[in-house]
């Protein structure tokens, strides 16, 4: 049986009602009809999607079958507790808001936990590809804001006063531990990483009705209770140079999420750091090395290189940008 090499998988679409169709207009996606294409999940072993491998002898497998049967070669030494996850932790996905989405929020593991089914918890982050004009990230309580305010709010069928909204730049990185109440707004596109959950509770649908003339079933006691009241105002992150072009936008528990920008014909080392590397290109293109093997990724396409893969490098030709996530 072959082992593990550098992973091309294919994106999995969702069609939601606020999508539209600048995953292919903007990143290049082989879209079909209709024009609600909401979400491209690039990453995924959940029980709601399942990537495939395109490239190499495992083409045709899913995700969640090799971690499962090699785990030492996806995830390397340095597991934590020393035991493989009983799935592919991160979910990695692009998102295009042609309408803003429902105000939800996200359980933590323990929360997920005694779901039935029980799932992961849900941290994120995003990435802001592009905005429109105008267009709004609602992330993080207003100052001041407690379960008592959020919920007198939502009797007089109001929510917007209570969230912190802010106009996002091209660029900008907005962290959402679980338990942030947040809306992405519409007029976005983003790459976001998250835990491999697909858990979201509902607490306003800014009071649409569905084409049948229903509104979206809520969940607003489960998210009362969800929502982190700590959580206030939440601004972009401010990115940490590393040197060589690269950045760290996120580093938290569950994932370290970074950025490579590249100019023309520069190279990038990425550090052996002894687990698999999720990398994804959201401008320009890059080649990727390893002793593995030669992979040349397009905007908006992304490589997933398991822990037995060493001497990753990346070579941006005529100028990138790459996301570069793992496990902390
Ligand atoms: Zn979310």
């Amino acid at each position: 049986m072959p082992t593990l090499y550098p992973l091309r998988l294919e994106p999995l679409f969702q069609q939601y009602l606020w999508g539209g169709r600048r995953l292919a207009s903007l990143l290049g996606k082989p879209l079909g009809q209709g024009d609600t294409y909401a979400e491209s999940w690039e990453v995924v072993d959940h029980r709601d999607g399942q990537s495939r491998v395109l490239n190499g002898p495992l083409a045709g497998q899913t995700l969640g079958e090799l971690a499962r049967r090699y785990p030492a070669e996806m995830y390397g030494a340095g597991l934590s507790g020393g035991e493989a996850p009983d799935r592919f932790p991160l979910l990695l996905k692009y998102l295009d808001a042609q309408k803003t989405l429902s105000v939800q929020v996200h359980p933590n593991d323990a929360q997920g936990a005694k779901l039935d089914p029980p799932d992961l918890g849900k941290t994120e982050a995003w990435l802001v590809l592009a905005a429109e004009p105008g267009a709004k990230i609602y992330a993080g309580l207003s100052a001041g804001v407690d379960r008592a305010a959020i919920a007198a709010a939502l009797a007089e069928g109001e929510c917007e006063r209570c969230l912190h909204a802010f106009e996002p730049a091209v660029g900008d990185c907005v962290f959402i531990p679980a338990g942030t109440v947040h809306a992405l707004g519409e007029g976005l596109v983003i790459a976001e990483i998250q835990q491999a959950s697909n858990t979201t509770f509902r607490l306003f649908d800014w009071n649409r009705l569905e084409k049948d003339g229903k509104p979206r079933p809520l969940h607003v006691e489960a998210s009362l209770d969800t929502i982190d009241y700590q959580r206030g105002p939440v601004a972009p992150q401010i990115p940490q140079p590393l040197g060589e072009g690269s950045e760290r936008l996120v580093e938290c528990d569950k994932f370290i999420f970074d950025r490579w920008r590249l100019s023309a014909g520069q190279g990038g080392v990425l550090s052996d750091a002894g687990g698999f590397r999720i990398l994804t290109v959201v401008e320009g293109e890059v080649t990727v090395r390893s002793d593995d093997g030669v992979e040349t990724l397009g905007l908006g396409q992304t490589l997933l290189a398991p822990a037995c893969c060493s001497g990753l490098t990346l070579d941006a030709g005529t100028g990138a940008t790459v996301l570069d996530m793992r496990l902390p």
